[in-house]
């Protein structure tokens, strides 16, 4: 048997977080390996490759501000940044702080288990090879374990058969086909459009009508662009204050206290300028729903008015709370509507029965497609941390650990699972902030905090369970002040997977949550337990 590799860090997964724990924990003189499922570097941007995949988050802000020299360099060539696009800047950062020669590819981890008597993690990999290490970083991403819903019949089908979150590779073309796509998140809101350019006929399957804002995307603004680099570091300073750690321009007026015509106003602005700010109008569009309500009936009135056929357009709008689901950010995704070659099939009136050899089966009558897409999100969140055996002390498992919803402390740690840390965890911001900056704030974290252990000599670090539950409670006591919990069937809850517990997962606010972690280092890790 080949010895075991030891390392101080293991970091799981070569996403923008894997790439920046392995730089941030090398440079505090760590012997770090990354592991990486995939081929290639980039997380997210390496696996979603379908048509139209781009950022919803403007490429100035969504970038990493760890290196002054490395975001005054980098140019994006527009304002939301295309899949390709960031994919090559991930690996630009990797080759640029050489980062490769430490990541291991095509390596899944099967196993974590944590060996109470050294302290350490001992990890297996799928093809049986042996590690161990002092810390062990999950960077596993948030949106990472696709999810293939169970149709009946699923393995007759003959066509392609395509999921968005593990788009193939090579280019893909649908010129002349008859296409299906089941699912209108943001995933599908991107995609439609552009394969509706190429398919004979395109047939969108939709259970839930999204809310979607136009991106106005554009090419970068050169004269933005300067202005930003000339005062980045108060740029990202301005925008860690905020709400979701994004420059969204938030306002501090109510919905209700405005006329009618002032909050039309408002809210056509807010179109105009598009995408995700739309949701920051007004200050009460997520806690009051008579204020979202006016917001849900601003953009009805818009889909009403962009799609002509107006049976289809009570079909797009969506009957839930906005932005209790993601809101989506698109290019004429409503307008795609009003092409001859694309239909839209209400899987409420007429649901799929099977999946067949030609298409699919709905209680109407049979689909049949060249290519069918699955455009049916993903496992959020816990999906690709569970999918890892990991035990800690005394061997418990994560799923147990989990079984009623993600228990943690910080969404950066478990108890019970010593010197394990996510990033972006449940229990964290993470998919309701700017993911990049809550990466880097969580990384930062965690190597402050190794560095504490490592001058006061402590080998193990664990949140207190009584931590972990007052954390949980917090976490949903804030969500709780809001609509997002119950105003839909949402990935934040895991409603969208059959029998995961229904918990809101993220922490809503970045500011008042770096204000705690770091309240909390302030205080010798106040609320952690090492020994
Ligand atoms: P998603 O938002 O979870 O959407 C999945 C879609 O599939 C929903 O419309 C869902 O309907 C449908 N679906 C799932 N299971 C189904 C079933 N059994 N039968 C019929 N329909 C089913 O997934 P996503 O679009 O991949 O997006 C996930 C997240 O990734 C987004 O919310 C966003 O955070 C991120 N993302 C971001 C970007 C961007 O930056 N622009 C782009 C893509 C994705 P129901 O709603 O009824 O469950």
């Amino acid at each position: 048997m080949p010895k075991p590799s030891q390392f101080d860090a293991v970091v799981i997964g070569a996403g923008f977080a894997g790439l920046y724990a392995l730089y941030k924990l090398r440079s505090l003189g760590l012997k770090v390996k990354v592991y990486e499922a995939g081929s290639g570097l980039g997380g997210t941007w390496y696996w979603n490759r379908y048509p139209g995949a781009r950022c919803d988050v403007h490429s100035l802000e969504y970038s990493f501000q760890f290196s002054e020299a490395l975001q005054q360099e980098w140019i994006w060539s527009e304002k939301y940044a295309p899949q390709a696009e960031i994919l090559e800047y991930a690996n630009h950062v990797a080759d640029r702080f050489d980062l490769r020669k430490d990541i291991q590819f095509d390596t899944r981890i099967s196993a974590l288990t944590f060996d109470d008597a050294s302290n350490l993690w001992i990890g297996k990999t799928q093809a049986r090879e042996t590690f161990s290490a002092r810390y062990c970083i999950m960077a596993t991403g948030c949106l990472s374990v696709h999810n293939v819903p169970d149709f009946a019949g699923m393995a007759d089908f003959q066509g392609q058969l395509l999921h968005t979150g593990q788009w193939p590779h090579e280019p893909i073309e649908f010129h002349n086909q008859e296409v299906g796509i089941i699912g209108t998140g943001s995933s599908a809101i991107q995609a439609i459009p552009i394969i509706a350019e190429q398919a004979k006929q395109l047939t969108v399957f939709q259970r839930t009508a999204s809310f979607s804002i136009p991106a106005h995307n554009a090419p970068m603004d050169q004269e933005y662009e300067r202005n930003v680099k000339a005062n980045y570091k108060e740029f990202r300073q301005h925008n860690s204050q905020r709400y979701a750690a994004l420059n969204n321009n938030p306002s501090h007026v109510s919905a209700l206290e405005v006329s009618e015509e002032e909050r039309r106003e408002i809210f056509e602005q807010r179109w105009q300028e598009g995408g995700l700010p739309f949701l920051a109008s007004f200050n009460d569009l997520g806690t009051e729903q008579e204020a979202n309500n006016t917001a849900v009936e601003f953009v009805h009135g818009k889909i009403k008015e962009i799609v002509k056929d107006q049976d289809t357009a009570e079909l797009l709008c969506p009957k839930t709370v906005m932005g209790c689901k993601r809101l989506c950010v698109d290019t004429d995704y409503y307008k795609t509507f009003n092409r001859d070659n694309v239909s839209l099939v209400d899987l409420n009136t007429s649901p799929i029965q099977r999946i067949t050899q030609n298409g699919i089966q709905t209680s109407d009558r049979e689909y049949r497609f060249d290519a069918l897409i699955l455009a049916t999100g993903f496992d959020a969140m816990t999906g690709a941390l569970l999918a890892i055996d990991i035990r800690g002390v005394a061997n418990k498992s994560l799923a147990e650990h989990w079984e009623n919803g993600p228990a943690n402390f910080l969404g950066l740690t478990m108890s019970g699972f010593p010197n394990m840390f996510m990033i972006t965890g449940p229990g964290s911001p993470s998919v309701l902030a700017n993911m990049i900056v809550g990466i880097e704030q969580h990384v930062d974290f965690i190597a402050d905090l190794i560095t504490f252990m490592q001058k006061n000599e402590k080998f193990r670090v664990e949140a207190n369970s009584e931590s972990e539950a007052n954390w949980v409670k917090l976490v949903n006591s804030i969500a709780d002040k809001t609509l997002f919990p119950t105003g839909c069937n949402s990935w934040y809850t895991g409603a969208n997977i059959p029998g995961k517990p229904r918990i809101f997962m993220p922490y809503l606010g970045y500011p008042s949550y770096v204000e705690k972690c770091n309240e909390i280092a302030a205080n010798d890790y106040r609320d952690f337990e090492f020994s």
